[in-house]
């Protein structure tokens, strides 16, 4: 039986998990296996890359060769797995390669969810969810003027804001009526989107594309065909309308799924010897695709891969939203809580709380001058795993 740990995925949960297993184990042979190039990046980055005027390239903080020797890991880059037996406790590329594991760690992370479009240019929308995203993205704005944006959830909204830093007009369309539905109460969004108008933002709330095509333009090539009817003109469609966990591998290998990879509180998947975290993992019933949760998951579990089982704790988990033109924090309360929002907003902000009925606070949404009151806020409210 292999000794190796082996790690699918080399983004920040892959990562992570395995600077921090080297930190309590120097010795156990580490394998990382990456559908991508096998460096490092930070993801969140890809969405404010724009205005720091970033390639591809230079948002790399390290690559493959880097990593190995930081890790004194073996990484495989642009590998595919064709198969895992949990039995036999092995992974196999498409290569030919068999590696064998004494334990095993799904870090494959989401697809990004496409709408069905119809039209002749349907199979232009982008999506930006890794570092070859980005490149294809920023590499296709030249001469753009205009782009629309399928989705106003965070990574919408946070587009739309990079994007006017390079002087271009995003529209984001969205079904729902108004940006960050499910993060934010209705006053906060709509200061949020104001600021986002001022800047040069444009907004369709209440639609949903349904075909792009192209004309003749080139600045502004296609047409966003909406439910309603009605029709706009941009360069370029970017959608950014949600992710899905990546479950197809390990369903594949006999594992149990369900939004995303079940795990228990030690990150243990259903098969002995096999893990799961960051945004292909469904933790506890929890489906938590930022980074906070995978930095917690990841210390966990390094204590667990190197002789000590550790639950993971979720304490509160804020999440900045990077829209310069309204700087914005958000701690959104469970699904299922039964509360009540009070928001206040002021000339510069807007400080939104949820409380149950009892008084305790169970989340809150910050904007501009009132995201001082984060960590303030942070420490009030209960964690999700504790
Ligand atoms: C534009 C954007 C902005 C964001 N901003 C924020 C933010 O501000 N704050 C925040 O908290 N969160 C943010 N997030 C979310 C956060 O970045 C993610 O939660 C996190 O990066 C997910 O890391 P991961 O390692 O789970 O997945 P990924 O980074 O997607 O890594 C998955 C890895 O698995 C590999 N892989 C996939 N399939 C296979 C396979 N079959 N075999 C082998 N390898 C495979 C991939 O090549 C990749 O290396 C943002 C996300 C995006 C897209």
């Amino acid at each position: 039986m292999s000794a190796s740990v082996v790690i699918l995925g080399t983004g920040l949960a892959g990562f992570t998990l395995a600077r921090e297993f080297r930190k309590l184990d120097k010795d156990t042979p580490l394998v990382l296996v990456s559908r991508d190039h096998g460096g490092f990046y930070s993801k969140p980055m890809l969405s404010n890359a724009l205005a720091g005027n970033k390639t591809a390239a230079s948002l790399v903080m390290k690559d493959s060769d880097k990593m190995v020797a930081e890790l004194n890991a073996t990484i495989h880059n642009r590998a595919t797995v064709s198969r895992i037996d949990t039995a036999a406790r092995t992974v196999e590329l498409a290569d030919g390669t068999r590696i064998g594991y004494r334990d095993l760690v799904f870090a494959v992370g989401a697809d990004p969810i496409r709408l069905p479009l119809e039209g002749d240019a349907a199979d232009t929308v982008l999506s930006v969810n890794d570092l070859d995203d980005y490149a294809t993205f920023a590499g296709r704005l030249d001469g753009v003027t205009s782009v629309a944006i399928l989705g106003a959830g965070l990574i919408g909204c946070e587009f739309a804001n990079d994007l006017l830093s390079r002087g271009i007009v995003p529209t984001v369309i969205d079904l729902a009526p108004r940006v960050l539905p499910r993060l934010l109460p209705e006053a906060a969004s709509e200061r949020l989107r104001a600021k986002l108008a001022e800047a040069g933002a444009q907004f369709r709330f209440g639609v949903s594309a349904v075909r792009v095509d192209r004309v003749g333009d080139a600045g502004n090539g296609l047409r966003v065909t909406l439910s309603d009817g009605q029709a706009l003109d941009a360069g370029l469609v970017l959608s950014a309308i949600g992710l899905r966990p990546r479950t197809t591998l390990a369903a594949e290998a006999g594992l149990q799924v369900n939004r995303g990879i079940v795990t228990n509180r030690l990150l243990a998947a259903s098969a002995g010897h096999v893990h799961a975290l960051g945004d292909c993992a469904e933790v506890d019933g929890h489906t938590l695709p930022y980074v906070m949760p995978i930095m917690q998951q990841a210390r966990a579990l390094a204590a667990t891969l190197a002789g000590n089982p550790t639950p993971v704790v979720y304490p509160a988990m804020p999440v900045i939203v990077k829209t310069p033109a309204c700087p914005t924090v958000v701690c959104p309360p469970p699904l299922d809580a039964s509360g009540a929002w009070t928001v206040e907003l002021t000339d510069d902000g807007c400080d939104a709380r949820f409380h149950r009925g009892d008084g305790q606070l169970l989340g809150f949404a910050l904007l501009g001058a009132a995201t001082k009151q984060r960590q303030a806020l942070a420490t009030q409210v209960p964690g999700l795993l504790v």
